[in-house]
């Protein structure tokens, strides 16, 4: 094996980094990638530079080519449009009931079907009251589409009033949804072919009424490009809070969730996958990233390739520790996954063997203060000291304590604690304990 690996690592440093010839040579075709799938133009552009800055000179893991390596960092970057800074996706502000939410898009992109859907999502698995109500009086059997999916799911539908208004129909919602001790109230508004000034006209009016908790805009997902212009028109004179894209369960690659949330900047919350009651799900934008790029083999084999390299790193530490070589570098690289890890407590619970040097240490006083001034002395020393500390004499000793701000006493006991675990490690080495000890560590 370790044969394997030294020829491994060697093809590593010799292949290094991306060059600039071959992320370009790579993202020439990511962007064909990302216009086939109806991403618009700009952003797209946009996007190939962002990562072509980000990814030039990034290390390339073994065993995948330079442009599998790009293919991965760009779908790293994708996930990380599409996401924004939203850790919940499908979360909706519908404290202070009665919240009502607005459910706005153009004729035939799913609201009424989205908002039975998110009606039935709500009532069921979040146990709210729901009630619906249909503010399309324009097309004939609108109302009654909506009630009976009502029926359909078990969620009450504000009773059907003809000859009013959408204004007074959703102010008969917000009055019965008030008075019938209800959680939300939904309100699908009527949409048109194509965006005019009627419509726009009605959901203000509508939305200045019951001001929305949230506002949802449902976007037919397959129609790429206009996607991004009606998404900027809503929110231009309704103000949106996210995003619902539809039909997601057909063939379009999704270009547009892409666009629109670099262009718009709005979330997209919910995707809809069928004409199904029960064919909603949150946002997950890694399936939609895979799905734009169309690369998903790709993705999964670079990450299946650094998960080996990791794991194949972590046997080949085992195997100098058991040796007794536990250098410098080692022991800062243990003391940053125990802040990572939330300080000592985590780490050493998971050490057998560590259960006395615990309790020395908290004798000690360590917290995560002291792990980091012990992490600013290594870093303090030098590359050679670091892989040698029998070098550190006096004057190195002063150097370094200087260089973190410290006292040379507090190096001494960085030291003694290094020699400590290094003896440990050896000695569970060879009573074949350290494999198990440090299988909770990576
Ligand atoms: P509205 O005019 O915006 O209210 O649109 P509707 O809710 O009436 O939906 C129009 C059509 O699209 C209906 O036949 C729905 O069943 C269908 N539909 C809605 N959402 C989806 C979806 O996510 N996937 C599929 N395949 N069809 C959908
Ligand atoms: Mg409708």
């Amino acid at each position: 094996l370790s044969d394997r690996l030294s020829g491994v690592f060697e093809r590593l440093t010799k292949q290094g980094a991306l060059s600039d010839e071959d992320v370009k040579t790579a993202l020439r075709e990511v962007r064909v990638a990302l216009l086939e799938a109806d991403v618009s133009l700009p952003v797209a552009r946009a996007f190939v530079k962002a990562v072509q800055d980000k990814a030039t000179g990034q290390a390339v893991t073994k065993s995948v080519t330079p442009g599998q390596q790009v293919v991965k960092i760009v779908h790293d970057e994708l996930v990380h449009v599409l996401s924004g800074d939203d850790a919940n996706p499908g979360e909706m502000k519908i404290d202070n009931p009665p919240a009502p939410i607005l459910m706005v898009g153009l004729q035939g992109s799913g609201k009424t079907t989205t908002t039975a859907k998110l009606a039935r999502r709500l009532s069921q698995r979040n146990g709210k009251r729901v009630l619906m109500a249909s503010l399309d009086v324009n097309r004939p059997a609108a109302m009654e589409q909506l009630a009976i999916l009502g029926q359909q799911i078990g969620v009450d539908t504000l009773p059907i009033v003809k000859g009013q208004t959408p204004v007074q129909i959703a102010t008969r919602a917000k009055q019965q949804a008030a008075l019938g001790g209800y959680d939300v109230y939904m309100l699908d508004t009527a949409g048109r072919l194509h965006i005019d000034d009627v419509l726009m006209d009605e959901v203000q009016s509508v939305r200045d009424v019951v001001k929305p908790r949230e506002t949802l805009l449902v976007v037919d997902g397959l129609t790429g490009q206009d996607a991004v212009n009606v998404a900027q028109e809503f929110d231009g004179k309704i103000g949106v809070s996210g995003v619902v894209l539809t039909r997601m369960d057909g063939d379009g690659r999704g270009g547009a969730a892409l666009s629109m949330r670099a262009i718009t900047g709005k979330p997209i919350k919910f995707v809809g996958l069928g004409e199904k009651m029960d064919a909603l799900e949150e946002f997950h934008p890694d399936r939609i990233a895979g799905r734009i790029l169309g690369m998903g083999d790709i993705v999964a084999l670079v990450e299946k390739a650094q998960e080996t390299i990791e794991a194949e790193q972590a046997e080949r530490m085992m195997k100098r520790f058991q040796k007794g070589q536990f250098s410098m570098n080692d022991l800062r690289m243990q003391l940053d996954q125990m802040l990572k890890m939330g300080g000592m407590e985590g780490l050493m619970g998971m050490m057998p063997g560590m259960g006395k040097m615990k309790g020395q240490m908290e004798g000690a006083g360590v917290d995560d203060r002291m792990l980091r001034r012990q992490i600013a002395l290594i870093n303090s020393m030098t590359k050679r000291e670091r892989a040698n500390p029998a070098l550190l004499q006096a004057s190195r000793k002063k150097r370094i304590a200087k260089g973190a701000g410290l006292e040379v006493a507090e190096l001494n006991k960085l030291l003694k604690m290094h020699r400590q675990m290094a003896d440990m490690m050896k000695k569970m080495g060879k009573k074949g304990m350290l494999k198990g000890a440090m299988k909770g560590m990576f």
